[in-house]
């Protein structure tokens, strides 16, 4: 494929419209786990299936990590979205069943977590079409939103995810507030609830053999969430947490983010919402607003 470097927006969709969050809230927070397993470490990587050790960094999810993340949503009675990748809820599904039957939204997150890639068109929609087969094979679920493994998007997915009832994604890092995809061929597309890669644990808490890097504790993190948070609840946006249960389901870190929520859930002018809610927040404002 030759690439086209003209100048243009790279991302064609209008301006994020203004509307209001429900109940008066100043802004919204968006809890999403991404619940890879050894997908992270498989995916992009096939190689990794043969070592065993650096796959269980994945194999904590459904071990301890999930358990523990609903174990803490429930103590805040908080809801959330969870992002599972098509092969977790084959490989993993007594793991992720009380996911659904806690009452949180149930995403798609790729079948194996392979990075989309242009280039390779029919591998990226088979990882859509096989992770749809899978959640309603295994956990009787039928999803609306997308997060895209390894965060990577392009056009022809795009009109994919819309061409499969896929009403929002949950990937883009150009924004602060929902707006709506505009595809190649003029259609409207899936609604963004952008990310905030501030928020997302792996920067800050993942560290392999593979791929060493430095982690963190409470006294970077925290004060860090918090201030990320208060200027964004300040313009009104909305706080997208890009959360791994292998990374947050971790003791210290389950107990950071433990006290970050319950800050949050403490004030009263945060709409704590789930993706789905989002979406259908934005869809009635856009429709009351094309009356
Ligand atoms: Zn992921």
């Amino acid at each position: 494929m030759t690439h086209d470097l003209s100048p243009r927006p790279l991302n064609p969709a209008p301006p994020a419209p203004r509307f209001p969050w429900p109940e008066g809230k100043r802004s919204a927070l968006f809890i999403g786990f991404d619940v890879d397993a050894e997908t992270a470490w498989i995916g992009n990587r096939p190689e990794n299936v043969d070592r065993m050790v650096t796959t269980s960094h994945g194999g904590y999810d459904a071990r301890v990590g999930i358990a523990k993340i609903l174990e803490l949503l429930d103590d805040l009675g908080l809801k959330a979205t969870f992002f599972i990748p098509g092969w977790t809820a084959e490989a993993h599904t007594a793991a992720c069943e009380p996911i659904a039957a806690a009452g949180h939204e149930i995403a798609h997150h790729g079948y194996l977590h392979k990075c989309p890639d242009r280039n390779r068109l029919d591998e990226a929609r088979e990882e859509i079409d096989r992770g749809l087969a899978a959640l309603k094979a295994r956990l009787g679920v039928r999803p609306v939103g997308y997060r895209a493994p390894s965060g990577e998007n392009f056009p022809e997915l795009l009109a994919h995810l819309a061409d499969r009832g896929l009403r929002y994604s949950s990937s883009f890092r150009d924004d602060i507030r929902p707006y709506r995809h505009l595809l190649a061929d003029g259609r409207p597309g899936p609604v963004e609830i952008p990310v905030n890669y501030a928020f997302d644990d792996w920067n800050f808490g993942m560290t392999s053999r593979l791929d060493s890097r430095p982690i963190f504790g409470r006294d970077a993190i925290l004060p860090l969430w918090r201030e990320e948070f208060a200027m964004t609840h300040d313009w009104g946006g909305v706080t997208t947490l890009v959360l791994h249960p292998q990374v947050s389901g971790r003791p210290m870190r389950w107990a950071i983010l433990r006290d970050f929520l319950a800050e949050i859930a403490a004030r009263g002018d945060v709409w704590i919402a789930t993706g789905r809610q989002i979406l259908e927040h934005y869809e009635s404002c856009e429709s009351r607003a094309a009356d």
